[in-house]
């Protein structure tokens, strides 16, 4: 018998929760991914993925995949061995990026960043006087910080600018086009409000020009990949894999549900849940972990007061409140903890739950 899940306030890292459109979604017919029906319905996620991500490319996909895949597809697509890649790490997922980057044969030039610093634009510049690639995340899930993508944009010069946007698309400014991206991945748990299990994706032409041509990768080769979602909207598509129609549908209620909305007015909506949320824990005489004007509004990092046992507070969100929050990452695991307000929960409604639920567990 399959068990039904507790329901769970999703206030951690991601996923977050998903929203209520989107759920419906979920459970629509399966179509066949070659149906018309279906063609068509990726042609709308792809048109909404360019608006959320800030980009006319033609080259924006959802792709079969959760986030780590998005960035395997980027590095193995434009990386080969012995090219030059500046790697920006200032947490966690700058060191995966370190890493698919070395597996995919790059000679990585890391710069490394104190963790709950943005990134150092003039450091990361440079670091390297001709690098095929530059990488950053823009917003780092496991230190709460947002980087300036836009500055490394306008210094890049001749390389790419290859950037994580996991924690970033759908909640937070995002501009890929005027910011200079010219490879991007994100995931859809977060603040797009959608499960796990797709990573919207964009390419610059200036940049599909200069991909591998015979990457390692078959399953991510972006070359063969375009035939099937479609580098151009209209064009007849072949088989390339069995996409994953119901997330896809999932997917297209989430981004309806964001421009129904408004895309500005969602990030407004971000923000000003994560001020409060800050706010909120500041005057509960909490200390914030990130560095002051580059903390996230989709996601808190906050110190565990001293003396406090952080695995028993998340325990007793969890028993008593059916509500997560994370646990901090690598050296900061039990001193910091990580409060996601993404999508759906970036509203009133969850800054007051979930500092009356921390509140009452440290009284
Ligand atoms: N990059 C960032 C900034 C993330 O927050 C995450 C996941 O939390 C990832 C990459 C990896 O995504 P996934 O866990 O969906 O593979």
């Amino acid at each position: 018998m399959t068990e039904t899940l507790p329901f769970r306030y999703l206030f951690g890292p991601g996923p977050g929760n998903a929203y209520p459109e989107v759920m419906s979604a979920l459970s629509y017919p399966v179509i066949g991914h070659l149906d018309r029906a279906f063609i068509d319905r990726l042609d709308r996620v792809s048109a909404g993925l360019r608006h959320v991500w800030g980009t006319a490319n033609a080259r924006t996909w959802p792709l079969s995949a959760t986030g780590s895949g998005g960035m395997e597809a980027a590095f193995v697509n434009f990386v080969e061995p012995g090219d030059p890649v500046v790697v920006a790490v200032n947490g966690l997922f700058g060191e995966r990026m370190a890493e698919v980057a070395r597996r995919s044969g790059a000679d990585v030039v890391r710069v490394d960043h104190e963790y709950g610093q943005p990134v150092d634009v003039e450091r990361v510049l440079a670091a390297h006087p001709s690098p095929k690639v530059i990488a950053a995340v823009h917003a780092e899930t496991s230190t709460g910080v947002r980087s300036d993508i836009a500055a490394l944009g306008a210094g890049k010069g001749d390389a790419l600018l290859l950037v994580d946007a996991v924690t970033s698309i759908g909640g937070l400014e995002l501009r890929a086009d005027d910011w200079g991206i010219d490879i991007g991945y994100a995931g859809t748990q977060k603040c797009l409000g959608v499960p796990p299990g797709l990573s919207p994706f964009t390419v610059s032409e200036r940049a599909f020009e200069r991909r591998v041509q015979d990457p390692r990768s078959w399953y991510f080769d972006i070359g063969l990949l375009g035939g099937y979602v479609g580098a151009a909207e209209g064009h007849t598509r072949t088989y390339h894999h069995t996409a994953p129609v119901t997330m896809v549908a999932g997917l297209e209620a989430g981004l309806d549900r964001i421009l129904a909305e408004g895309l500005e007015k969602v990030w407004a909506r971000h923000e000003a849940a994560g001020a409060a949320l800050r706010a909120g824990l500041e005057a509960m005489g909490l200390e914030l972990f990130a560095a002051e004007g580059h903390r996230l509004p989709s996601l808190t990092t906050v110190r565990v007061p001293e003396g406090v046992s952080s695995a028993r507070v998340r325990a007793h969100l969890l028993d008593r409140y059916t509500l997560e929050i994370g646990a901090g990452v690598g050296k900061y695991a039990e001193t910091v903890w990580r409060i996601g307000l993404m999508g759906p929960n970036a509203s009133p409604a969850s800054v007051t739950l979930v500092l009356g639920a921390v509140g009452e567990a440290l009284a």
